[in-house]
């Protein structure tokens, strides 16, 4: 069994706590907190081990009923990998500990490329992250464009790629972040960073982003349009959607045209919740207008879509499998997650 500690259970943290912990070949060995919180008691209650960040700290969870295993320090000492969770920018300060208790890092999108030297999708470079020890698994929004881009680019070629994302403004639990009542620019300037992430895992991929936020919670929408460099029909572009493991089509027949109804439908099917691991694909905007501009919209679970990418790249880095597609299948299978 793979040995995970997951430090920073938050939002993104407390989901792959539960991904790992489903998986056949994999096992929670730690998950960490700085404060008390609804989360710490939710760790205790699933049996996960809950270490903290400051060890100064242990009397202020105890008081309040919640078990204390020991300090991050102690956790990285049962793992043989660790997946930062803590928020943007903090990760990159955890680096040094990680080397120091020798024990293999994966951080998120809220980090900067530099600090693992190499950025992750399964559907795109698994097999370059078998064995490493430093990887860091690209934002939601980045693993939403990287999964169409080059599930399309490996069949038609892509000439380049321009995007708009319609950016949610808060997580649902979040009460501090906004906006209320405003549509925010972000940035006003053009591009955004999401293109150049992109590039960090498909260097060869001419992409211009923009971006923008709004006051909803769940999911961001992307618009985006591709030049092909082959021609292509409508109907070969929902044929690798569909065949396609990470990704889903909204269909016609749902009637579903917003992401509150797509939320709903998520919860009706049991996600749990609501969680959509795979990019929504509205089928009925997915166009080729004459052979070889290709337009769609696809909705990005921003709590989810990175939890199984997540999980693959533990498999890879503890070479789990050679094989992504045997990756992806066991994850997949083992959250049941079934097409939409
Ligand atoms: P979050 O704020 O929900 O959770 C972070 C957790 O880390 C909290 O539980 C906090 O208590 C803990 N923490 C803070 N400092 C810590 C420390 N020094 N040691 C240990 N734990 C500490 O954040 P999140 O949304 O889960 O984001 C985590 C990472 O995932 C970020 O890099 C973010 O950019 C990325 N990400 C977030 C989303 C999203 O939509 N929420 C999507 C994709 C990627």
């Amino acid at each position: 069994m793979i040995k995970v500690a997951i430090n920073g259970y938050g939002t993104i943290g407390k989901r792959v706590a539960d991904a790992v912990a489903a998986q056949p070949d994999m096992e929670v060995v730690g998950v960490s907190k700085t404060r008390p919180s609804a989360e710490a008691y939710v760790a205790n209650k699933r049996g996960y081990p809950l270490y903290i960040a400051d060890i100064k700290n242990r009397e202020k969870f105890e008081k309040v009923g919640i078990s204390v295993a020991g300090d991050v320090e102690e956790m990285l000492k049962h793992a043989d990998v660790v997946v930062d969770a803590t928020p943007g920018g903090v990760g990159a300060k955890n680096k040094a500990l990680y080397e120091l208790f020798n024990v293999k890092a994966i951080w998120q999108g809220g980090e900067e490329h530099e600090v693992a030297g190499f950025s992750f999708n399964s559907s795109c470079n698994y097999e370059a992250a078998l064995g490493r020890d430093a990887v860091r698994v690209v934002s939601c929004n980045t693993t939403g464009l990287c999964r169409i881009i080059n599930a399309v680019d490996s069949v038609f070629g892509v000439g380049k790629v321009r995007a708009t994302m319609v950016r949610r403004g808060s997580d649902p639990g979040g009460i501090k972040k906004g906006p209320v009542d405003a549509i925010v620019l972000n940035p006003v300037t053009i591009p955004s960073h999401h293109g150049p992430d992109v590039q960090t895992v498909l260097p060869h991929i001419d992409i211009v982003t923009l971006a923008m936020i709004v006051p909803t919670t769940f999911c961001h929408m992307h618009v985006v349009q591709m030049d092909l460099r082959a021609d292509a029909t409508r109907e070969e572009i929902l044929e690798i959607i569909e065949k396609h493991p990470r990704m889903g089509l909204v269909r016609k027949g749902t009637g579903i045209t917003s992401t509150a109804e797509l939320k709903e439908y998520a919860c009706d099917l049991g996600r749990p919740r609501s969680d959509l691991w795979e990019s929504c694909i509205y089928e009925e905007s997915v166009s080729v207008v004459g052979k070889r501009e290709l337009y769609l919209f696809q909705a990005i679970h921003q709590e989810a879509d990175v939890v199984v990418e997540n999980v693959d790249a533990i498999r890879a880095m503890m070479n789990g499998t050679p094989d992504p597609l045997e990756s992806i299948s066991t994850t997949n299978r083992s959250l049941g997650f079934t097409p939409l």
